[in-house]
């Protein structure tokens, strides 16, 4: 049989080379290095083929795809959300993901993303508080303390400057782990018995728990003036973060309007209700926080576009590396038309 041409072998990055590469760079870069590119997509925004992620809804989670692409590169990521997995010693989120040639339809990168996920999420959440927090904020609350908090409190770290970060989960086994992790990161770390204590003195809130169903994390009396909240676990229908009065009184920062209206916190408010798309607020045509007392929200849900950048980063910093392998996953009969010829061959 004759051994598949390099343009038929894929490149793949396991969950072991993903986690060697971000040591090899570094997490802080690493997490420095996404924002950049989430933002350099942003501000190419109309470039994108965009659509709400496609989602397929159990009792118990949900699966989702979510596609989009530019000129030269498509890709997707296959994502769960499954609340209940954390009790069965499983992940809440788990990921990979897909980018192509857009010339030749060819995959050119297969890769976990579940670590990428996390990743991503954080990194978004930081570059989105740069445009958005107060000026200054060096103390975050992060409010549930599972598989992200730790990379929410670092993105916060690398790319926005905070310096402390007050911890609270229902579950105290929880913030016990993520406060021994964050041990050594130079982070002031303070752990917290309810959620009132946590959000104390805290410029930034981020709210990043696990349920599927309406909850309330945080009450309108417990957010003060010109807090930034970092809303990142309501990202389902049905599954949401804050009270409704929160959203109220706060200007609203989202990714992708059509998607955070289903998804978002914001699938509490009425469909017309006012919200700014953060891309705008990146590219100058819109405003971002105003005043010093303005509560500013970002209600994240995760959109397509920053997968495909951190899909694009990867395959940019694999080459050359020894973090990946190559994948037989394509057909390469050597006519293009003798796919059946091939078969028989290998017989
Ligand atoms: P996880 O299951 O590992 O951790 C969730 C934590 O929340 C648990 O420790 C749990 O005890 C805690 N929790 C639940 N209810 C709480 C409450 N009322 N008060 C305080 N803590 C509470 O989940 P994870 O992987 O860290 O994900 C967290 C959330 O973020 C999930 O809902 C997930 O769907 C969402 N998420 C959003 C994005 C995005 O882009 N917006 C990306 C990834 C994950």
């Amino acid at each position: 049989m004759t051994p598949p041409s390099r343009l038929a072998l894929v490149p793949f990055v396991s969950v072991q080379n993903m986690m060697g590469l971000v040591r090899h760079i570094g997490l802080a870069q690493v997490l420095r290095d996404l924002a950049a590119a989430i933002e350099a997509d942003f501000l190419r925004w109309e470039e994108f083929d965009k659509t709400p992620r496609v989602a397929s809804h159990s009792d118990v989670g949900v699966i989702e795809l979510m596609p989009t692409a530019d000129k030269a590169h498509y890709g997707f990521k296959y994502v769960n959300g499954h609340p209940k997995n954390m009790k069965e010693g499983l992940q809440t989120v788990t990921a990979f993901g897909l980018l192509a040639d857009v010339a030749t339809g060819y995959p050119i990168l297969l890769t976990e993303m579940t670590m990428l996920t996390a990743l991503r999420t954080a990194a978004m959440s930081a570059l989105a508080a740069s445009h958005l927090a107060p000026k200054g904020a060096r103390t975050m609350a992060v409010i549930g303390n599972g598989a992200q908090s730790e990379f929410q409190c670092l993105a916060f770290q690398a790319v926005c400057g905070i310096d402390t970060v007050r911890l609270y989960d229902i579950d105290p086994t929880a913030t016990a782990k993520c406060a021994a992790n964050l041990a050594g990161t130079g982070l002031r770390v303070v752990s917290c018995t309810s959620p009132e204590q946590a959000i104390e003195g805290a410029q930034i809130v981020t709210t990043v728990t696990a349920d599927k169903r309406n909850q309330t994390i945080l009450t309108d009396n417990m957010v003060g003036a010109g807090v930034h909240i970092n809303a990142v676990g309501g990202d389902c229908p049905g599954k949401t973060e804050l009270h409704r009065d929160i959203l109220m009184r706060s200007e609203i920062f989202v990714e992708y309007p059509p998607q955070t209206r289903v998804e978002g916190e914001i699938q509490q408010l009425d469909p017309d209700h006012p919200v700014t798309e953060l891309w705008r607020v990146m590219a100058g045509t819109a405003p971002g926080r105003t005043d010093a007392a303005q509560v500013t929200l970002f209600d994240s849900v995760g959109f397509a576009i920053e997968d495909f950048s951190v899909l694009r980063y990867v395959h940019a910093r694999i080459k050359g590396t020894r973090f990946y392998d190559d994948l037989d996953m394509l057909a390469d009969p050597d006519d293009p038309r003798d796919l059946y010829g091939m078969l028989q061959r290998a017989g």
